[in-house]
């Protein structure tokens, strides 16, 4: 999709509703179906309907950049996967019911993935056999399927979701803790960059196994996991769009995992206690929005993918895997960002940047006023969307409060009597009087 594309309200499909939807549990849940974001085609599947699809892609966007930035290499793999290549790994029989498993016609077994641990190792044994080519960290952007017993909270907690994942690939231990650091600082700058202060905690590794892992967390009381942390770790310095991924970076994980943060599923109360003074300790939930897991030998010794190494001897690679719940952050932020009124979007993921409301449309100089303002910002690339729809002006405000893009310009006879339209920033509330020319070269210019 071109964003730059400015849209007219008359003609986008935002199919607002009117009624607060009774099954929807969680705020993020309710904006996201009033707000025209998404729809409900069966339990835990959505359609991205166009405002929901722009704030997705945007969210991809941001991670996509980071994960380059640090070095790994994107590609995409299919979401159909064969039951063989899970056989090979050993994981097929353990995964269990939340694995969607199909037969196509030959009755060949296939299942919609729910991770590429599998398939990406079966792709790098193809093509990498010695330590030269190492290191390597190669990552997609793709639909994942995971039948979730209770699918809830919207795209929070889906069967259908998008997911970042990534896999690194190093020839011994010491070099794969630096992949994994990369990884790490990856994360630390993805979440930060989408405004979001997500903290590392230590974690359980679960059905994909390994020794060292850490989950990226979201306080928010509608969180799923219980969490517990140090709050100094609430502000902690995020590492800057300079840092250099080839230098050593063990000082900023270590700075970012020596205060206490865990799950509960590996809480350790007395260390808790121990190591974080009382006025400090923080128990409350959270939303996991990524897991980063250095996992070793684990798919590479069954799958048999062996490295030379400068010795000549052949091992198998060590491992690591690292996801982002690209679909789910989309619901995280919203919980995140929020008023009575509607969503709040950060700038750097909202749909549109600008809402221009037209309260009087038919209005020949209001119309005119509103259509110079359109075509400037159409020319400085700033995303808007125009409401040029007749709907009166309280359905408008509340509209454009809904859906939460981070500027309102609003533009009626009463103030273009005195030359001046107002701006309305939606975090804040605050509205000004200005020039038209003003609006534009504070808008046009940030
Ligand atoms: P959870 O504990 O929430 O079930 P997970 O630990 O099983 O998640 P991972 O395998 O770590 O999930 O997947 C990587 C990321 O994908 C998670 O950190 C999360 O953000 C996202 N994710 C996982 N399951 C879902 C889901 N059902 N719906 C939306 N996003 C999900
Ligand atoms: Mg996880």
């Amino acid at each position: 999709m071109d964003y730059k594309q400015p849209m007219r309200l008359s003609r986008y499909f935002l199919p607002i509703l009117r009624e607060t939807p009774k099954e929807a549990e969680i705020v993020s849940h309710r904006l996201m179906l009033r707000a025209g974001m998404i729809r409900q085609e069966a339990a835990g599947i959505y359609a991205w309907l166009p405002l929901g699809l722009r704030v997705l892609q945007k969210v991809a966007q941001i991670v996509r950049e980071e994960m380059d930035r640090a070095g790994a290499i994107e590609l995409l793999m299919p979401t159909l996967q064969l039951a063989d290549l899970w056989r090979e790994s050993g994981r097929y029989e353990a995964y269990g019911p939340e694995m969607l498993r199909i037969k196509d016609r030959h009755q060949r077994e296939l299942l919609y993935g729910p991770t590429n641990e599998d398939m990406i190792t079966e792709i790098f044994r193809a093509y990498v056999r010695s330590y030269r080519d190492l290191p390597k960290i190669l990552y997609h952007i793709q639909w994942k399927f995971r039948d979730e017993q209770r699918p809830r909270f919207g795209v929070m907690r889906g069967r259908e979701f998008l997911m970042k994942d990534a896999y690194s690939f190093d020839f011994d231990e010491a070099s794969a803790r630096l992949s994994y650091n990369r990884m790490f600082v990856a994360y630390l700058r993805i979440f930060a960059r989408m405004g979001l202060r997500a903290i590392p905690m230590r974690a359980e590794t679960g059905p994909i196994g390994g020794d060292l892992s850490h989950e990226f967390i979201i306080l928010a009381e509608t969180g799923e996991s219980g969490v517990f942390c140090h709050a100094d770790v609430l502000n902690l310095p995020v590492p800057p769009e300079t840092t250099d991924y080839d230098s050593d970076l063990s000082a900023i994980i270590k700075e970012w995992t020596s205060l206490y943060a865990a799950t509960e599923d590996v809480h350790d109360e007395a260390r808790f206690e121990r190591e974080t003074p009382e006025e400090k300790r923080i128990h409350t939930r959270g939303i996991e929005v990524g897991q980063v897991f250095y996992f070793g030998e684990k798919y590479s010794k069954p799958m048999q993918s062996l490295i030379a190494g400068p010795d000549g001897v052949d091992r198998p690679f060590q491992g690591g895997s690292y996801g982002v719940g690209v679909s789910r952050l989309v619901g995280a932020l919203i919980e995140a960002n929020h008023d009575e009124q509607g969503i709040i979007w950060p700038e750097a993921v909202a749909p549109f940047k600008i809402g221009l409301a037209n309260l009087k449309v038919g209005d020949a100089a209001t119309d005119k006023a509103c259509a110079d303002l359109f075509a400037a910002l159409q020319k400085a690339g700033v995303e808007v969307l125009y409401d040029d729809t007749d709907e009166r002006p309280g359905g408008k405000f509340a509209r454009l409060d809904l859906i939460g893009l981070p500027y309102q310009i609003i533009v009626g006879p009463k103030g273009l009597a005195e030359g001046k339209v107002e701006l309305k920033t939606r975090a804040t509330g605050a509205r000004e009087s200005l020039d038209p020319a003003e609006v534009l070269a504070r808008l046009a210019a940030a």
